[in-house]
């Protein structure tokens, strides 16, 4: 059977060891000493890391590939390894997009537009950055940032709060506010030998910086953007010889896409895959790594995804046709997603009512 280790231990760890298990593959997990293992105990033999790469690949039993479940890698590690087995996505690729800064310069160099954005250091580069770019500014972390978190927005109210409450020299980007009509996501994965498959495009909505909620295929996205938000993402790919699933988060401004950031794993808002397309993000992730012809993405129907922030449902109030409930085994702490929920229906109205049902039910009526 076809072995695979996956860099992290989280809830898309294990959710791709999931979907993989059936397939004849197994898995080992490569943590840090900290990290909390709840989400794939059971699954594969969990590494704590520790030593050179040649004993880590050995421990996590000589892979055929190692993949990652997140962006925040060591990238060194990751290059000593490819001595042994095959990593993907290539540690080059890990590089750019685990850094906000390197990101973006590379997108523009493909000609893909973006929001504004300034590379911030030093006192004097935030202050400058306060002056040119639109309130609220998001003052983001180059690295570690993820669901909001290591991010700032600054109005003009707390500006002088924000820019004292920052050690210098630090690195960070400041982006414009972009006023969006809408946030969509392009997935898309690629095999080792080139071939490429597009889900349809997500709808998604955030809540403080982490996402809450998404609706899949995207309503009222016109063709030619879905067009240049596929071509983006297929110059991304190709540019960077990327194989895996990959995520791009966009915003939608008039008949304008402008790329947030780039997710090089599978993500919150291809949860719906797992029951509402006929190939998985996570499965065709599995597939593309160990170069398998990829599985159709054709959508089932419409759903919805709404994920548990800090809240749970059992298995009986989820019970309804066409609902699926997911959990993590997680310990339950305030806004840790715990789970997720799906729903699978044939018109966008159902999706939206009951999923606005199964809302208030998680979350007792407090908005989230
Ligand atoms: P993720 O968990 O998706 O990796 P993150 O911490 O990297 O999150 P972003 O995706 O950059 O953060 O931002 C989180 C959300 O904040 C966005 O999805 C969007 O709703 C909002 N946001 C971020 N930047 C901007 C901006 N420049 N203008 C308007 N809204 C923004
Ligand atoms: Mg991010
Ligand atoms: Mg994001």
């Amino acid at each position: 059977s076809t072995r695979i280790a996956i860099v992290g231990s989280g809830q898309l760890a294990r959710m791709m060891a999931l979907d993989g298990i059936p397939m004849g593959m197994c898995f080992s997990f490569l943590v840090e000493a900290k990290e909390s293992t709840d989400c794939v105990d059971g699954l594969g033999r969990i590494v704590v890391r520790r030593g050179e790469a040649e004993k880590i690949y050995e421990d996590l039993g000589k892979p055929d590939v190692i993949t990652v479940e997140k962006e925040h890698v060591d990238i060194d590690l990751l290059r000593q390894l490819q001595a042994h087995c095959a990593v993907h996505p290539n540690p080059d690729a890990l590089e750019i997009f685990k850094n906000r800064k390197r990101e973006k310069l590379s997108l523009q160099s493909l000609g893909i537009p973006l929001a504004a954005f300034q590379s911030v250091s030093s006192a004097a580069d935030l202050q400058q950055a306060v002056q040119t770019l639109d309130k609220p500014i998001f003052l983001k972390s180059e690295e570690e940032g993820y669901d909001g978190y290591n991010q700032y927005r600054i109005t003009a109210d707390n500006e002088t709060e924000v820019i004292d409450s920052i050690d210098f020299p630090s690195a960070w980007v400041a982006e414009g506010f972009v006023a969006f009509e809408r946030e969509v996501s392009f997935l898309a994965a690629r095999n080792v030998r080139g071939d490429i498959v597009f889900y349809p495009a997500v709808e998604n909505l955030h809540s403080n910086g982490t996402l809450l909620r998404s609706i899949a295929p995207a309503p009222s996205v016109s063709e030619p953007l879905l067009a240049a938000g596929r071509k983006y993402l297929e110059d991304i790919l190709v540019k960077t010889d990327y194989v895996g699933l990959i995520c791009m988060e966009c915003f939608v401004v008039g008949e304008r896409l402008l790329v947030n950031e780039i997710a090089p794993r599978v993500h919150n808002s291809g949860h719906w895959t797992s029951k509402g397309a006929l190939t998985s993000q996570f499965e065709n992730h599995l597939r593309a790594i160990t170069d398998l012809p990829l599985g159709s993405t054709q959508p089932q129907g419409i759903s919805g995804m709404l994920n548990l922030l800090g809240v749970t449902l059992s298995a009986a109030q989820a019970s309804e046709e066409r609902c699926f409930l997911t959990l993590y085994g997680k310990t339950p702490q305030p806004r840790r997603k715990l789970g997720h929920i799906t729903i699978n229906s044939d018109s966008y109205e159902d999706v939206a009512a009951r999923l606005a049902a199964m809302e208030k039910l998680a979350y007792g009526g407090v908005s989230v």
